[in-house]
């Protein structure tokens, strides 16, 4: 079976910048689990693991702005700094999580002024060419549910439309579209 829209995929990656340095990986993880074209993963790396079949290793090089776009200046916002958490002190360069329309979103800290704070809305991955390494461990067809809800369940089922929060009442994140990781 090969690689095309609407299979479900697993596979083990391993993301590193331009410079060699890794940012992401599921090494010594359970691989990443996806519904192929359903916009689960960035465009750059659906692209490059098309066709691909069980077994098969393949390094993707991909291009910013089919990675996670440009750098927008527009998505850095000064805020008053008693709008932010008070529990840690802030520091240029943190990142921080907050809460987007969709699900939880990274932010970086950019600049501290006084009580001013610029905060960057940005993907931590804006405007940066990424390289995976992938190697594809599993294909396998949709169910009807995964279907017609347009993206895959993972054994505990589904998160709905983003909300992880199991029946015991145990956080989960969620990758935003749809799938649970604990
Ligand atoms: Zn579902």
């Amino acid at each position: 079976m090969e690689i095309t829209d609407k299979k479900v995929v697993k596979l083990h990656y391993t993301g590193t910048l331009s410079d060699g340095t890794t940012f992401d990986s599921s090494e010594g993880k359970e691989p990443l689990e996806f519904m192929f074209g359903s916009g689960m993963i960035i465009p750059g790396l659906e692209e490059g693991i098309k066709g691909l079949k069980v077994g098969d290793k393949k390094t993707v090089q991909i291009p910013s702005e089919k990675a996670y776009g440009p750098v927008m200046e527009e998505a850095k916002q000064v805020v008053p700094k008693e709008q932010l958490p008070t529990e840690v002190e802030l520091k240029e360069g943190m990142q921080l999580a907050a809460q987007g329309p969709h699900g939880v979103i990274p932010v970086t800290i950019a600049k501290i002024e006084g009580d001013q704070v610029t905060v960057d809305f940005n993907h931590p991955l804006a405007g940066k060419d990424l390289t995976f390494e992938v190697e594809i461990t599993d294909i396998r067809e949709a169910t009807e549910e995964e279907l017609a809800h347009g993206h895959n369940h993972t054994e505990d089922g589904c998160c709905g439309g983003g909300s992880c929060s199991s029946e015991d009442g145990e956080d989960k994140e969620c990758c935003g579209s749809g799938q649970c990781h604990k």
